[in-house]
């Protein structure tokens, strides 16, 4: 059975003091709510981390995780954080290649193939965001635009390295703009991205590795997405922020 996933992406909101009671309540929230092999992970700013970290330590089912590691170890990249930096404060996933990193930051498949090799090499899990725009889609390249995120970005990797990697689908134009995928569009693509990966690897491989869906994902629409047979749950940008919201979409498996 392959883990079921709810990550949290806050982005770059909350202050301290706000970021620390949210992650309280929502460790209170969910801390009977997470069953049997599922996990929620709360991806915070960096700020975040270490305290939320320590809040989780005594959780089974909830982790935390950074929006971002550098692809080098360490050295003079000011402003920067490092994978090893980010593993001693506690948090074990990290998501690399989100769309807004690749829109603003410039992030390119090899550079994330870069990073996705320095995360793994300070023992973090990657949470790995491929996904087309809407120009892609209208143009009927998505298959393609995604088959090279994965080629480029993850499939230099060997399989034992592989099954360290969640992959989250979020389609760029879904991403906040309160339009889903609809659960047909969504599974097509996770199907699709499995086939992709039992290519590469094998058919267990595959059948092991965990396919988020991301893109304004919400407690109405995540009970539809998640029944999908290739969706394994959902990464959470906007209904991360509020406690409630999020603990409904961990209960959207039930
Ligand atoms: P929304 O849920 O706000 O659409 O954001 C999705 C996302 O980008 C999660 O990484």
């Amino acid at each position: 059975m392959r883990k079921k996933i709810v990550a949290g992406n806050w982005k770059m909101n909350l202050d301290y003091n706000e970021g620390l009671s949210l992650f309280s309540e929502v460790l209170n929230m969910v801390k009977d709510e997470a069953t049997g092999s599922q996990e929620v992970v709360v991806c915070s700013p960096f700020i975040h981390l270490h305290s939320i970290a320590q809040l989780a330590k005594g959780s089974a089912k909830v982790s935390v995780g950074a929006q971002n590691a550098h692809q080098n170890e360490s050295g003079a990249f000011t402003g920067e954080v490092s994978a090893k930096q980010i593993k001693s404060v506690g948090a074990a996933y990290v998501i690399l290649g989100h769309s807004e990193r690749r829109q603003y930051f410039g992030e390119t498949n090899e550079l994330l193939a870069k990073k996705t090799d320095t995360a793994l090499a300070n023992d973090l899990k990657p949470i790995f965001c491929i996904g087309e725009t809407l120009q892609e889609r209208e143009a009927n390249t998505h298959f393609d635009v995604i088959k090279s995120q994965l080629v480029e970005g993850i499939f230099h990797l060997d399989a034992s390295q592989f099954a360290k990697v969640v992959i989250a689908y979020e389609p760029v134009w879904a991403i906040g703009t309160g339009v889903t995928a609809t659960a047909e569009q969504a599974q097509e693509i996770h199907a699709f991205i499995r086939k992709e990966i039992a290519a590469k690897y094998d058919q267990a491989v595959a059948d092991a590795t965990t396919i988020l869906y991301g893109g304004s994902c919400n407690p109405k629409n995540a009970h539809e997405l998640f029944a999908q047979g290739d969706i394994d749950g959902g990464l959470i940008g906007g209904a991360s922020l509020k406690s409630r919201d999020f603990t409904d979409i961990v209960k959207a498996f039930n």
